[in-house]
């Protein structure tokens, strides 16, 4: 799939759509997810312009990909939520069709604030 330029959180790294900022750096921005499945729903997304996590991983570059995965551990303290602090949080990427992801820009979902139980079982 191509990206689409169109796509909402496109539209929110260029600032045409407002969000709730939680951290932003060159490589990623983070925001407070608009229908929160738990007591904390942050997502956090690369700056540049990735389908998903297997278009990311086929192209994004070194730098982006580090920047990307410390960007996860920067909210998540800023957040209170990381296991630095003996909480913990359920990181999660929906990839394409099967994945169920609704919005065609790279995103983790971060839950935490509470315990999320389990994903399966
Ligand atoms: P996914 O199903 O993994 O693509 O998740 C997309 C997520 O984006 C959903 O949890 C939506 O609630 C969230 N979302 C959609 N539009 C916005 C928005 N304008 N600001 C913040 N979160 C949004």
């Amino acid at each position: 799939m191509s990206y689409d330029d169109q796509n909402i959180f496109a539209k929110i790294l260029r600032g045409e759509i407002p969000c709730k900022k939680i951290y932003e750096d060159n490589f990623v921005l983070s925001f407070y997810d608009i229908n929160p499945q738990k007591k904390i729903h942050a997502l956090v997304i690369p700056k540049g312009k990735y389908v998903d996590l297997d278009d990311f991983t086929l192209k994004a570059s070194p730098e982006e990909m580090v920047g990307l995965f410390k960007g996860i551990n920067i909210v998540a303290k800023k957040l209170g939520i990381s296991s630095e602090v003996g909480k913990g949080y359920r990181a999660i990427a929906n990839i394409s069709d099967h994945g169920g992801q609704e919005v065609p820009h790279l995103h983790f979902h971060l839950f935490g604030g509470e315990s999320v139980g389990k994903l399966v079982g």
